[in-house]
């Protein structure tokens, strides 16, 4: 497998014409070979006829042969060897662990959605069978699937550069869903996109499908990413990444001729709401779980925990007084890249400019410029009200307390809250009234709420949300990660007095796919 610094457009590899790329190695600020040529709009339009051509003949293979292909793609990933988890360490500064952990997970998703595909229950098949004798009217024959909507565009995370890039949860979804893809690719990492493009562009053509079926173009989100949301032939998108940029493509996509849905995963703050008698029960073991949560990679997840909030008093100086200390001791870890690393800086630093106070600082080292240093800051809940640069993500390790006064605060606080993916409460029994208060309220806030854990570590799995209302999502409808998200790239489609020949198999009267339908609004199979 020949690293090549191209493009890949269908079974082509293409260099591209524009500006090179290259890969900065954020523990060392070496800058990593080769560089990859920048696509223009004639290699994304390439890319998304060939999606176009490939939707018409993917569509329409017999799910086995979908689930097949989707299997032979984590085959190939992993048939990458270590040459993968080497580069994608070098370009994300990531530790080998948890790149091989996600990695699995990669691998992971891609054959659950493979099982997910045959299993059938995504088509939502409904069929109500014709009343003739019905009285006033007669009722017709009608049934419903679903189908692909399309090709779908999938720009890659900074933060997962396997599970959430070329190969990740928005690729095999949209695959699953019988969706071609073209990825374009994210900037941090091209070489690890090359090679995990590599793989799905062999296990395409192991698995005789056309070439359109998945296509990975480099370039910068401005000029290749608007181009590639704008152009035609795109149904969806699929994005990870700031709020900013979801912003753009959500933009971009309204103001097409033919506006698409874009499901942009952007800012959350995962509120964690420490209920008192928890509080008073275990502050110091909760601040120990909390740092972790809190630190782990860098905090450089969507559900990192950065806003805490719980009733002021002693047993929240005490949570404090332990976190305090864990963090202090806690060693700084290399950010992804000097945009994300500069981002976090500024984030910390405006908390400075406000009427927040430090409870606590990280480590300085290790000697990279790109090293994060964690951070505590605690808040009144009638200055968090009243002060909305609080309620800004600063997506790092860092975190903000607030402290309420009452019950009632504590509630106003919910309800000020923008959407979220998660929100987390820590409750002991006698906390179950309480509890019992915040659930409505934080259900309309979030899209995951969780008791007595911590919101980091998402569980790829048939009931997993992740989404939630705006900002958290662009869709409060949908979910990222999980089965669920090949929903998002489906529409259904209903078949009125069509005769079983001209059917879909898996609408024909006798079933002969084994799928699960509901019939006359009763569940068959
Ligand atoms: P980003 O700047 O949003 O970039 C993500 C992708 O979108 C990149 O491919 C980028 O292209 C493209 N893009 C950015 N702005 C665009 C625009 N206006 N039009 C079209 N495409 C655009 O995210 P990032 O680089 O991963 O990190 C930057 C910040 O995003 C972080 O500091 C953090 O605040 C946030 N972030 C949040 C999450 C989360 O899960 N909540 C995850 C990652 C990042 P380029 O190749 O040109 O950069």
């Amino acid at each position: 497998m020949f690293i090549q610094g191209n493009m890949l457009i269908g079974q082509q590899s293409v260099k591209g014409n524009g500006r090179l790329i290259h890969a900065v190695n954020p523990a060392t600020g070496e800058r990593l070979e080769p560089g990859y040529g920048a696509g223009d709009a004639s290699d994304v339009d390439r890319a998304c006829q060939l999606a176009w051509e490939a939707f018409h003949i993917y569509r329409r293979r017999p799910q086995r042969e979908r689930a097949a292909f989707l299997r032979a793609v984590a085959s190939e990933i992993e048939g990458l060897g270590d040459a993968l988890i080497e580069r994608a360490m070098q370009e994300s500064g990531l530790p080998r662990g948890r790149l091989e952990g996600e990695r699995g997970r990669t691998c992971g998703q891609l054959r659950l959605f493979a099982d997910v595909v045959k299993a059938g229950e995504w088509l939502d098949v409904r069929v109500d069978p014709a009343l003739p004798e019905r009285t006033p009217l007669p009722r017709s024959d009608l049934r419903q699937r679903h189908i692909g909507v399309g090709p779908v565009a999938v720009f890659g995370a900074s933060n997962f550069p396997l599970a959430f890039s070329v190969a990740g949860g928005d690729t095999a979804s949209a695959l699953a869903a019988g969706c071609p893809v073209v990825v374009k690719a994210h900037s941090a990492h091209p070489c690890t996109s090359e090679l995990v493009g590599f793989a799905v562009q062999k296990a395409v053509q192991a698995c005789g499908l056309p070439e359109g079926v998945f296509s990975l173009l480099f370039g910068s989100g401005r000029d290749l990413g608007q181009a590639l949301v704008a152009h035609p032939r795109i149904q969806a998108v699929g994005f990870t990444g700031s709020r900013a940029g979801g912003l753009a493509l959500m933009k971009a996509a309204q103001a097409r001729p033919q506006p698409i849905p874009v499901y942009a995963e952007m800012s959350s703050l995962n509120p964690v709401f420490l209920l008192p008698q928890a509080l008073a029960d275990s502050a110091e073991a909760l601040a120990d779980g909390f740092v972790g949560s809190l630190t782990m990679g860098a905090g450089q997840f969507c559900t990192n925990p950065g806003l805490v909030v719980a009733l002021a008093g002693p047993d929240l100086e005490r949570f404090m007084a332990q976190a305090g200390k864990m963090l202090s001791g806690s060693a700084a870890q290399t950010m992804l890249t000097p945009g994300i690393h500069d981002a976090y800086q500024q984030g910390v630093q405006q908390w400075t400019s406000t009427s927040a106070r430090e409870v606590a600082r990280g480590e300085m080292g290790p000697e990279s410029d790109n090293a994060c240093q964690a951070a505590l800051f605690a808040t009144t809940a009638s200055e968090f009200l009243t002060d909305e640069s609080l309620h800004e993500e600063v997506f790092g390790s860092a975190s903000l307390v607030v402290e309420c006064q009452d019950e009632a605060e504590l509630l106003d606080i919910i309800d000020h809250l923008e959407g979220q993916l998660t929100a987390t409460l820590h409750m002991a029994d006698s906390d179950a009234a309480l509890a019992g208060k915040l659930m409505a309220p934080l259900e309309l806030k979030a899209g995951r709420i969780l008791a007595n854990g911590w919101p980091t570590g998402v569980e790829v799995c048939h009931a997993m949300v992740h989404g939630g209302p705006f900002p958290a999502t662009s869709d409060t409808r949908s979910t990222s990660v999980g089965s669920g998200a090949i929903h998002r790239f489906l529409r259904p489609v209903c078949y009125q007095n069509l005769a079983d020949a001209l059917l879909p198999d898996e609408l024909k009267q006798d079933n002969p796919l084994g799928v699960p339908r509901l019939v006359d609004g009763k569940r068959e199979v």
